[in-house]
């Protein structure tokens, strides 16, 4: 039975079972991010119906999206760099300290990093990581990790010359993702020809967003990349109408009427349910699967297609021909899709979505080319790399305004 009474205890006993408490506490969340990491890595959260391990600890342990995110993220840098449990189960390194640190970890720099922050208040291992990377803003983001081209290999770079004064204002706040839903703040450097492509598409939109305000056309640029992405992914449209000419019994593409049936029947959710009868709940990145599999004479009919999430789609091939055996499928298809640059699968062909925002035929593909090094990408990844081609955009950072 607890006892959860201190009176009778002695001044110094208090303080020494405090002191103890405090200590276990340490180490019952290093070992319970041990858990959230290996359970990730085993996939369990997939296999009781949920499409990420942070969905999967907001239901099954309860924990609000923040709290689950921030744990996750620790969880997964550790299987890389255990040196983190180490350092939090003894009490040297605090959550929100290692929560910084974790887009800077480096083999090479991991101890170190973590000796320098050890016992550190929060404020401390900021200022120290903006010494270490001479960045102004060492704000994290919990959204996706900081971009490996922007971040990670710096450091190292950069070890050799703590003492240097950071670098001027140029060296722009790296990213930066409020905690809540609140509206996010984008600050985009943009050049001549980008400029140029904004003016001209303020100019078109003159009647759509009359006030030519950024937000308003950022806006409008999306819904209008949604619709399009929408309609080559789902077939959706107002007007449907059966194809007219037939289809090649032998191709792989799923005629829009069947798409449209599918996305009506199940209700555009992820159609995977766990064991215990728990329907996965992801309405985003839904892919078409085929539930008698194509290779084995699966037909496009709607009987045999089903919505299932990334996560589920892979999770269920993983499981009909193994862990090994998926992973060299997929490294196949990115060689072959890096040899091969004529046959694009229609849905992940970005060419007609540049050509959407008024690319020409031959910049969409210089476009299509800049991100053929990393076919297996989702598509957003791969169309912000053609953009940044094509129009040298850079992200930059987040403070007020989006600047042009
Ligand atoms: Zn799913």
């Amino acid at each position: 039975v607890r006892n959860f009474d201190r009176s009778q205890l002695s001044d110094s006993a208090l303080l020494t079972a405090s002191e103890q408490h405090d200590s276990d506490e340490y180490a019952a969340i290093a070992e319970h991010l041990a858990d959230l990491g290996e359970i990730e890595a085993r996939k369990l959260y997939a296999a009781a119906g949920y499409p990420t391990m942070v969905a999967w600890c907001m239901a099954k342990r309860n924990m609000r999206e923040q709290k689950a995110r921030k744990r996750v993220r620790i969880a997964q840098s550790a299987r890389q760099h255990p040196a983190l449990l180490h350092a939090i189960a003894d009490g040297r390194l605090h959550l929100s300290a290692a929560l910084l640190l974790l887009p800077w970890l480096s083999e090479e720099n991991v101890d170190d990093l973590i000796r320098l922050s050890a016992h550190r208040s929060l404020t401390e291992v900021e200022s120290l990581l903006r010494e270490w990377t001479g960045r102004r803003n060492v704000s994290i983001t919990l959204e996706s990790p900081a971009s490996s081209d922007d971040s990670g290999n710096m450091l190292s770079a950069r070890t050799a010359t703590t003492s240097d004064t950071p670098a001027e204002s140029a060296e722009a706040p790296l990213t930066m993702t409020p905690p809540a839903p609140k509206p996010i703040t984008l600050l985009v450097t943009v050049d001549e020809d980008g400029q140029t492509k904004l003016r001209l598409l303020r100019a078109l939109l003159g009647h759509a967003v009359p006030s030519g305000e950024i937000n308003q056309i950022f806006d409008w640029m999306m819904d209008l990349s949604i619709r399009h992405l929408e309609k080559r992914k789902y077939g959706a449209t107002d007007r449907p109408r059966r194809s007219a000419k037939p289809v090649d019994p032998e191709s792989r593409y799923i005629p829009a009427e069947v798409r449209r049936a599918v996305r009506e029947r199940d209700a555009d959710q992820c159609t995977f349910v766990s064991d215990d009868g728990h329907r996965c709940e992801c309405r985003t990145r839904l892919e078409f699967d085929h539930i008698v599999p194509y290779a084995q004479g699966g037909g496009r009919t709607i009987d045999n297609i089903r919505l299932r999430c990334r996560t589920h789609n892979q999770y269920e091939a993983e499981r009909m021909y193994g862990v090994e055996f998926m992973k060299n499928k997929r490294e196949q298809a990115a060689k072959r899709a890096r040899t091969e640059t004529a046959e694009v699968d229609p849905d992940r062909d970005i060419v007609p979505w540049l050509r959407s925002l008024r690319f020409s035929a031959a910049e969409a593909k210089t476009g299509a080319k800049a991100c053929a090094h990393i076919p297996g990408a989702p598509l957003e990844a791969r169309m912000r790399v053609a953009l940044q081609r094509l129009t040298r955009v850079r992200p930059r950072a987040a403070v007020n305004g989006v600047a042009v």
